[in-house]
Formats: C-alpha cells, sequence, structure tokens
C-alpha cells in the first residue's frame, strides 16, 4: 500500500483511548495514511478524547482550537474528534465548531476509514455515534496487527455496568462485555511471537470478566491461561473494582509467578457515608479486609489506588476517614482528583456547599501526607537488586535504557540495547519522585 497520505493523532485519557488510539494507526494504514508527529504536516488531524472529568474535556477542546489556524491556511485539512467527548457531546460538536469535519464515538472507531473516505470524497462532515448490539460489538474487539513493543494492553473487556454516581464511562463506553477468552489467549500468542514481554490485560473492571458469557472462565483462570503462553515473561492488569476482587484472584498473587506483584485497587474514599453515595458497593472495613488478605498471599505486593476529593456532602469528618485510611493501607502511589460534576451522571444532581477552596485544601494536605508514604515506599528499593524489563532506549541520553520492576516503577541504567526485551538484575541507587536510578549487575 502506498503511504502517500499523512494524519496526525493526540491521545487523552485511559488505557482503553490508547488501545482504540493504536486501532486508529492500524486502520488508517489501510487506507494509505501515514502517521506524523507535527500537526502541521499532517492531513488529517485527529483527537481521541477523554470525559472523565472537566479539566480533560477542556483540554481537548483547547487542542481542538489549535488545528482552527491550520485549517484557515489549508482548508483541505480533514479535522476530527473522536473518543468519550465525540460519544457525549455527539453532532453538536460539529455545529459548535464549523471547522470540525467528522466526529466519531466510542463505538465506532472501526468505522473510520469509510468515514475518511467519505470526506474525501464529499468534502463535507460526518458523525457516527450509535451504539452497537452485543453481538457485534464482540466481533469488533481490536486485534492488533504488528507490534515491535516489549509491552502491550490487551482489551479484555469493554464498557462498565457499575455507575458509581460520579461516573461518566457507562454513559459514553456503553454496558459491559467481556471478550471472549479465546480471542485474547490468540492475541496473546501474537504478540508474544511477535516479541512482546509483558502483557496488561484492561478493562473497567477486570475482576467481573466472564459473567453474563455463558461458559466462559473466569479471570483468574483466564490470568492463569496467558501465564502459560511461552515467551510472556510478565502479566499485569487494570482496573480492579473492590468489590468484585475475588479470593481466587487474590490467591493468583501467589501462585503465578508471571503476575506483576503490584495492584491498582482504586478506593476512592475512606468514608463508609460517602461510598455509599458513591454507590461503591463496599466500605472501608470490606477493603482494609482485601488490603490484609493481599498482603497475606503476597507480602511483597504494593499497592496504588484513586482517591476523589470533594465528592458532594464530603464534611471534614469523612477526608479525614480518607487520610486515615491512606496511614493505614500506606500506598506505594495514589492517583487523585477533585471531584468534577459529569452531565447524565447522579452525583452531579448532588447538593455540595463545600467551597471549591476548603476542597483544594483538602486536596494539598492529602498530597503532602502522600507524598512522604510514597517517597518511603519507594526507597526501600535503593540498594537492592530489583529484576527489570528493559523496555527501550531511555529520554535521558545516550547508553542509558530504561524498564520497570514488578511494582511498574520506572528504572534507568546504563546498558547496550540488546538488552531490551530481557529481564536484567538492576541494583537501584537512587529514587526519584517518578522514577529509580540504577546499575545493571553483571553476572
Ligand atoms: N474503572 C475504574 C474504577 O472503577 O476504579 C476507574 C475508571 S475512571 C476512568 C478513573 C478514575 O477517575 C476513577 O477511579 C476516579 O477516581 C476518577 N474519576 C472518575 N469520575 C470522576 C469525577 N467525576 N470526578 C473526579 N474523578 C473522577
Ligand atoms: Fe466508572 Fe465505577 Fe465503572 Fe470504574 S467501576 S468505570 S469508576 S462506573
Amino acid at each position: 500500500m502506498k503511504m502517500d497520505k499523512t494524519f496526525y493523532l493526540e491521545t487523552f485519557g485511559c488505557q482503553m483511548n490508547v488501545v482504540d488510539s493504536e486501532r486508529i494507526v492500524d486502520l488508517l494504514g489501510g487506507i494509505g495514511y501515514r502517521q506524523v508527529e507535527q500537526a502541521r504536516e499532517a492531513q488529517l488531524l485527529l483527537l481521541n478524547t477523554c470525559a472523565v472529568r472537566d479539566k480533560a474535556v477542556r483540554k481537548a477542546y483547547g487542542h481542538l482550537g489549535r488545528f482552527k489556524p491550520l485549517k484557515d491556511a489549508d482548508p483541505s485539512l480533514v479535522i476530527g474528534l473522536g473518543g468519550c467527548v465525540a460519544q457525549q457531546e455527539g453532532e453538536e460538536l460539529l455545529r459548535e465548531f464549523p471547522y470540525l469535519d467528522l466526529v466519531f464515538g466510542t463505538h465506532n472507531v472501526h468505522r473510520l476509514p469509510e468515514l475518511v473516505n467519505e470526506i474525501e470524497v464529499r468534502r463535507g462532515k460526518a458523525a457516527a455515534i450509535d451504539f452497537l448490539d452485543r453481538e457485534t460489538r464482540l466481533q469488533l474487539f481490536p486485534n492488533r496487527i504488528g507490534s515491535e513493543a516489549v509491552t502491550r494492553f490487551i482489551t479484555v473487556m469493554q464498557g462498565c455496568d457499575n455507575f458509581c454516581s460520579f461516573c461518566v464511562v457507562p454513559i459514553v463506553r456503553g454496558r459491559e462485555i467481556s471478550r471472549p477468552s479465546i480471542d485474547i489467549l490468540g492475541e496473546v500468542r501474537d504478540l508474544a511471537a511477535q516479541g512482546v514481554r509483558e502483557i496488561t490485560l484492561i478493562g473497567q473492571n477486570v475482576n467481573s470478566f466472564g459473567v453474563g458469557a455463558e461458559g466462559e472462565v473466569d479471570f483468574a483462570d483466564l490470568l492463569r491461561q496467558v501465564a502459560a503462553v511461552e515467551g510472556i515473561a510478565r502479566i499485569r492488569f487494570t482496573t480492579s473494582h473492590p468489590k468484585d476482587l475475588s479470593d481466587e484472584l487474590i490467591a493468583c498473587f501467589a501462585g503465578i509467578d508471571k503476575l506483576c506483584k503490584h495492584l491498582h485497587l482504586p478506593v476512592q474514599s475512606g468514608s463508609d457515608s460517602i461510598l455509599r453515595e458513591m454507590n461503591r458497593g463496599y466500605g472501608r472495613a470490606h477493603y482494609l479486609g482485601l488490603v490484609e488478605k493481599l498482603r497475606k498471599a503476597c507480602p511483597e505486593i504494593r499497592l496504588t489506588t484513586d482517591i476523589i476529593v470533594g465528592f458532594p456532602g464530603e464534611t471534614e469528618a469523612d477526608f479525614n476517614d480518607t487520610m486515615t485510611l491512606l496511614e493505614e493501607v500506606r500506598y506505594a502511589e495514589i492517583y487523585s482528583f477533585l471531584f468534577s460534576p459529569r452531565r447524565g451522571t447522579a452525583a452531579a444532581e448532588f447538593p455540595d456547599d463545600t467551597p471549591a477552596a476548603v476542597k483544594q485544601e483538602r486536596f494539598d494536605r492529602m498530597l503532602v501526607v502522600q507524598n512522604a508514604i510514597s517517597k518511603q515506599a519507594w526507597a526501600q528499593d535503593v540498594g537492592q537488586v530489583r529484576d527489570v524489563l528493559v523496555e527501550g532506549e531511555s529520554k535521558q541520553g545516550k547508553g542509558q535504557l530504561f524498564g520497570r520492576t514488578t511494582w511498574n516503577r520506572i528504572v534507568n541504567f546504563s546498558g547496550p540495547p540488546e538488552l531490551v526485551g530481557r529481564v536484567v538484575p538492576v541494583r537501584v541507587t537512587k529514587s526519584y519522585r517518578n522514577s529509580q536510578l540504577g546499575e545493571l549487575v553483571k553476572d
């Protein structure tokens, strides 16, 4: 195929969008489009957007605005917006941003070649934002064409049925469906044959994998099957919902060597009443019980979490419950967010009289406490030899490689490029806020 056309793509948001963007690259390659790094070099400009928080939506619109002068200078440019904002706002976006040509929702990524062709021929506008039925979606799970990477995401399920009261995901991604395990294993084997060493199984709630699919294995069985694939050195998964974390899955951290000793287990809040309002389906005691079981099954496991500060009605006492939970669990890392009301979600309608400044002050206070905990957690590695899966040459400069420990921490160290794709022993010499420095241990 002659690749004489060019496209530029920006991706926002979670791993789901990363996988959708990989699919976009494959699909556009199939109609002769080559990806370029600079928007001004492209004939087709695409944004794959996130709607989880208002900040992400504003960022997407900001980046879209940057495309306008390019379109003014060259009206033949085609500009498209896809992903969760496209799904939520739909065709309205075409009216709001007259220089936008194409809107494609989360269930319509596969139609991109057809939509782009249509615009090229007709020079009109196009939108595809309908939700697809279950059978069609099952046929359309992305299967990537090729890979030179060491680590890859594999989608095991799409959508979400949990309806946490703050979350827009069920609205923009639709109902939950699990991909057949036979297809997942097929993709894992293909990727392993191409040199992929680490697989991250992704979905909004991987713990409920297989629910509602007759004769399907559960997630713990799926992990065991993926672990049996030759060539795969490491497995990760995300995201786990605490209400569905089974004892069997917990036991996998002890029983499956290839499973990395890290679990991202979003708690959102340490307060029972806020968790109830969030419709999370578990309380603080249940969550802490899970942490205890995980640490008993696998003492070296490190945990990370998501926290929302400033949920409607959060009192100082509720916030304090979150603070004490952080002290109790001692997460290696937290991803924290100020509550952002999302249209169509239950919590957007909840009364909320806490001033923004109070929420911000709580948020800042929490980060001070957590930063000290994280620093201590990562400092444990200094002086120790850790296995690192080498992912590539580091941004730090010549002769530097980077990889990750089992806890998903980036380690930079000097070594020859032949080590890419191998698990090597590295002595950690320094721990920074977001990465570590190390020295290769030679036999
Ligand atoms: N499925 C995952 C789960 O259940 O934890 C998370 C999906 S969501 C894309 C990632 C994180 O964004 C959530 O865990 C939550 O902390 C945060 N989030 C979602 N909606 C939010 C909102 N309206 N305001 C602030 N943070 C939000
Ligand atoms: Fe959103 Fe809750 Fe589903 Fe996670 S489990 S995607 S937070 S609704």
